[in-house]
């Protein structure tokens, strides 16, 4: 049906039945005698609803498909499909990627056999016939508000669902925020302190090797005082991302502070913490960056890092604080030796 003429025939449903918050609901009427289809239709009028009829089981699924009915009244004796097994069909497909809830009202000429059996299934009402047409529309009523008050809920769990989401989602990502640096996107000192702890009883408690390395641009001053500030924020983020990707997935870097950065290394011993840190302590020398409002004439500025590192298990490591203590106490020492070095604290 349009849009325009379903509007019109809800509208004049409407004024059918003034004041009727079901009427324009859909009532599939199915039984293969037509005559009984009138009667039920007549019987049910001036509700105001609009109804879709169907005279075999078959018709009724492809009913129910195309036009979604808010109830079903069906006969039970009907030659092929009957209304019991249609009835099995739709209750089979009650979830929300099927047909959704809709109740039945099965219709029977048969006094009381095969009501057991139908309200097994999960027909929601019965009637014998012949029935009275006031009880037959009290029911109609009756599961129609059920149908409402169904429908609501079903689009009120759904909205509580989206909303749960998008909760879930908003505290990862408020949870992520709280551990990143907002300059250069690594995570926080404060994140760093936390996992630096747990890494290090972890290492202790497999007995696992595991290296801190702290590094710390050369003359960083002299690059903040020459080019600019906001230069300087651009070499330090240029400093993280390639310190970045010079390490493994596994190792946890952070900038520790103004133009610091740390890295605990897990599963890594003296030998291979060497080698990681001198391949970032090249990574930088190699950088070429060009100067603010250079145009590609200025000679690329050049910078170097220091590094200082500091392995677990040690005999004179006994902490977290020992082991990070160690891995500054080294920086400093490559720092004194003439910096774009790496010092290794001595097991
Ligand atoms: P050294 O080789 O001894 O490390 O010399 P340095 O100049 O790098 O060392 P120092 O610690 O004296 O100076 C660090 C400078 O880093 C001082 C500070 O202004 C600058 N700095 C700290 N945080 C930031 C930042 O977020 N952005 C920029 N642009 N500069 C920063
Ligand atoms: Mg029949
Ligand atoms: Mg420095
Ligand atoms: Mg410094």
């Amino acid at each position: 049906m349009a849009d325009g003429e379903r509007k019109r025939t809800l509208e004049v449903a409407r004024r059918a039945s003034p004041g009727g918050e079901l009427s324009g609901r859909t009532v599939l009427i199915v039984d293969d005698d037509p005559a009984h289809v009138r009667h039920v239709r007549e019987g049910l009028t001036p509700q105001g609803y609009v109804f879709k009829e169907a005279n075999d089981g078959t018709q009724a699924l492809s009913a129910i498909r195309q036009a979604r009915p808010d109830l079903i009244l069906m006969d039970v004796e009907m030659p092929g499909l009957g209304g019991v097994e249609v009835c099995r069909i739709i209750k089979a497909n009650s979830g929300e990627d099927g047909f959704g809830f809709i109740p039945v009202i099965l219709m029977t000429a048969r006094q009381a056999a095969g009501k057991v059996e139908g309200l097994e299934l999960g027909a929601d009402d019965y009637l014998v016939k012949p029935f009275d047409m006031l009880e037959l529309s009290a029911r109609v009523k009756s599961m129609l508000r059920l149908k409402v008050l169904q429908d609501a809920l079903v689009e009120k769990n759904r909205e509580l669902d989206k909303a749960n989401k998008e909760l879930a989602r908003r505290r990862e990502e408020l949870l992520a925020l709280s551990r990143t640096d907002a300059l250069t996107g690594l995570f926080n000192r404060r994140y760093f302190e936390e996992r630096l702890h747990e890494e290090f009883a972890r290492s202790r408690r497999y007995g696992s090797p595991m290296s801190l390395v702290m590094l710390d641009i050369d003359h960083f001053k002299r690059i903040n005082d020459t080019f600019g500030h906001p230069f300087g924020d651009q070499v330090l983020k240029v400093v993280a991302q390639t310190a970045r990707t010079r390490l493994r997935e596994v190792d946890l870097l952070a900038r520790y502070g103004g133009e610091e950065l740390i890295a605990i290394l897990p599963e890594t011993g003296p030998v291979d913490a060497l080698k990681v840190c001198e391949r970032v302590r090249e990574a930088i020398a190699s950088l070429g960056l060009e100067p603010p409002g250079a145009d590609g004439k200025a000679e690329p500025v050049r910078l170097t890092a220091s590094l200082g590192v500091a392995t677990v298990p040690s005999a004179d490591l006994a902490s977290a604080e020992a082991l990070l203590m160690a891995a500054d106490t080294s920086l400093y020492v490559a720092k004194g030796a003439g910096r774009n070095r790496v010092h290794q604290h001595a097991a």
